[in-house]
């Protein structure tokens, strides 16, 4: 049977007038979905005995469960859901001063096979439908009681390679009868897939790009990146220039800094060129190192020289605050792990 979460709210209202039903159905179910939180089609009582019979027989109500929560020293929570085909993914919950933050996953596994991150060397199993996506903001907002402000898809997987999903995902998020949260505060993260660049260019989705960047020149991306291989810096930027015309919107550009690999001054030099006249920002990512990993963290005075440096030369640049590292919940620490 289908997920009724699966659908955003368009797509909805086609289903209920193929059943024979009038579209502001849709609008009722949405927002017993994704406002009231309800987990079983009886709970809709403004929707008649009929139709609830019609919706059960034809849609499933995703719910999951929790199979594990860590909770870290900083506030951070990890959650570890079951997705009721055996298979589990990750999800972190960050609490910031302008309120709390989603970390959430887009695939079971990922394809991208970047050197420095946790989820590369597990099996990529699946992609995650879109209703499982946004399943996990309703999970936590449940299990807190919290109304969760910011989405970020740079938890497990690569969004752009499951962009159909990912998209109509973000569609139920922003929505108004859906959860609501604003395009401006939900950021897709994607390793550079060009395609799904230009593609995202044209969806008038309001949303933020962050391009994981890490390097600044090819060789260097390739032995941290395989996707370079693929699509390489000047077909990256390229498309990079085409969404920020597109949309106006500033591109975030990830830069994990690892130590004596991307973190000199003749890195930030070749950022700045790189990135000169670009409508974006970048965040500087302290690199986590993983079990076997080959990078390690750069040092604090590396981290803010090249910070300092950036911004002396017109690239606003930021250095991520590291939460939940303590609990394995930190960028690049997610696994995807098995239920038994
Ligand atoms: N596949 C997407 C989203 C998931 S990763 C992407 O590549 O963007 C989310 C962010 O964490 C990316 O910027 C990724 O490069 C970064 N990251 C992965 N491993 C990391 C690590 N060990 N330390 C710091 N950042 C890491």
């Amino acid at each position: 049977m289908k997920n009724i979460k699966d659908y955003d709210l368009e797509e909805l209202k086609k289903e209920l007038v193929e059943i024979g039903e009038k579209p502001f159905r849709a609008e009722q179910i949405f927002k017993w979905l994704y406002q009231e939180k309800v987990k079983d089609f009886d709970d809709m009582t403004n929707i008649s005995l009929d139709l609830r019979k019609k919706l059960k027989d034809n849609y499933t109500i995703c719910n999951y469960q929790i199979l594990r929560k860590q909770e870290s020293k900083d506030g951070t929570i990890k959650y570890l859901f079951d997705v009721l085909d055996g298979n589990a993914i990750e999800t972190v919950l960050m609490s910031y001063h302008h309120g709390y933050s989603i970390c959430i996953s887009s695939q079971i596994g990922c394809k991208m096979g970047c050197k420095f991150c946790a989820s590369t060397g597990i099996n990529f199993v699946r992609s995650l439908t879109s209703g499982e996506i946004v399943e996990q903001i309703l999970a936590v907002e449940q299990d807190t009681g919290i109304k969760i402000s910011n989405v970020v898809f740079m938890g497990i997987g690569e969004p752009l390679d499951n962009y159909s999903a990912v998209v109509n995902a973000i569609r139920i998020i922003n929505n108004p009868r859906g959860l609501n949260i604003g395009a401006r505060h939900i950021s897709v993260s994607t390793s550079g897939l060009v395609p799904g660049i230009y593609r995202l260019a044209e969806e008038k989705i309001q949303c933020t790009l962050s391009i994981s960047l890490h390097a600044t020149n090819n060789e260097k991306r390739n032995s941290m990146m395989p996707v370079n291989q693929a699509f390489p810096i000047e077909e990256l930027m390229k498309a990079c220039k085409d969404y920020i015309a597109k949309t106006n919107r500033r591109i975030s550009f990830e830069y994990a800094l690892a130590k004596d690999n991307n973190d000199n001054l003749e890195d930030a030099k070749e950022l700045i060129k790189l990135l000169k006249g670009m409508l974006c920002h970048v965040n500087l990512i302290p690199i986590n190192k993983i079990d076997n990993g080959i990078y390690s963290k750069s040092s604090n005075e590396s981290i803010m020289r090249f910070r300092d440096y950036l911004n002396e030369h017109g690239i606003v640049a930021t250095i991520r605050r590291e939460l939940g590292s303590d609990i394995d919940a930190a960028c690049g620490q997610l696994r995807r792990k098995n239920l038994k």
